[in-house]
């Protein structure tokens, strides 16, 4: 492998897309970035390829890694492998990125994964204790994701996000039916990600920032935070669960939720203490971060 080029990592969200340019053997140190809105995929995509073709004119670029929202089909061999499947977005239903990639720079190695497992991937390797520790990584923002990545770098693939919990009482008593259009009133998804939270305080999505601290709808969103974070002890044990995403820029949320964990999980399985259990992310770009470690696995595998 050249050490001597640069990679590019994609953080493909459904509001926004940061793009990033490292050196291979420096992949901490993000040399330029650049993010722009995600509009339609000709548009958005096409951004995209202009942005990296004028970073190639004055950087060696080998490799291209994409961490996209999805769902997205990651079956190798699959029709749809690379794809962005049945998403909400209507207009990025069934996009080809991975190929679009592929077609529009053949002479780099392009790689593609989740949202949420580069993430995992990047922060699993913030620690001093071993090479890397087992870590799950949710983001809550317009959705909810989240991925487990195990000390051998392997990943569960799945779709926790939209895991069912008990209704909050405050939920019960309010009848709010949360806003998943797969799910009904339960769907953590549905009850907890950005959209839900302004729904049930009568703004819009953009002036969350301007709720107050001691706004009730945290509580009671961070009940629907710490059941996903009891599901996902129960499931996987990891030995961490990082909780990234807009909404968890609210840092009041993390003490609700670790005391509804501790409450919930009832010593049922012992866990590291909470407050380094249950954490937001160490690295200021973790989405970004795990996007240049799939561009360099990629080149790995060549
Ligand atoms: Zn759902």
């Amino acid at each position: 492998m050249d050490k001597s080029g640069f990679i590019v990592g994609i953080e493909a969200g459904g509001t926004s897309f940061l793009l990033g340019l490292a050196a291979i053997k420096d992949i901490h140190n993000i040399v330029i970035s650049k993010r722009i809105e995600t509009v339609s995929p000709e548009e958005t995509l096409g951004q995209c390829k202009k942005i990296i073709e004028l970073w190639g004119k004055s950087h060696n670029i080998l490799a291209i890694g994409v961490a996209a929202f999805g769902p997205i089909d990651l079956t190798e061999g699959s029709e749809f492998y690379g794809y962005i499947t049945t998403t909400p977005k209507e207009q990025w239903k069934f996009t080809n990125i991975l190929g679009f990639f592929e077609k529009s720079f053949p002479s780099m190695v392009c790689t593609m994964h989740t949202d949420v497992y580069p993430p995992a991937l990047a922060e699993s390797k913030e620690t001093f204790e071993s090479p890397s520790i087992s870590t799950a990584y949710v983001t809550v923002g317009t959705g909810i994701g989240a991925s487990v990545c195990f000390e051998d770098e392997s990943t569960i693939f799945c779709e926790a996000g939209h895991a069912s919990c008990p209704v909050s009482r405050v939920d019960q008593l309010t009848g709010f039916p949360g806003v998943c259009s797969f799910h009904k009133c339960g769907c953590i998804e549905g009850m907890a990600c950005a959209s839900s939270i302004a729904k049930r305080a009568g703004i819009d999505p953009s002036e969350l920032k301007s709720l107050p601290d001691d706004h009730d709808v945290w509580n009671n969103v961070a009940h629907y935070l710490a059941h996903l974070c009891l599901n996902i002890t129960l499931m996987w044990r990891p030995k961490r669960i990082v909780l990234g995403g807009g909404v968890m820029q609210r840092s009041c949320l993390f003490k609700l939720i670790r005391m509804k964990f501790v409450k919930y999980l009832n010593d049922y399985v012992s866990v590291p203490p909470v407050d380094k259990y249950i954490v937001p992310p160490k690295l200021s770009h973790p989405g970004l971060i795990g996007a240049f470690y799939l561009a360099s696995r990629g080149l790995k595998k060549l």
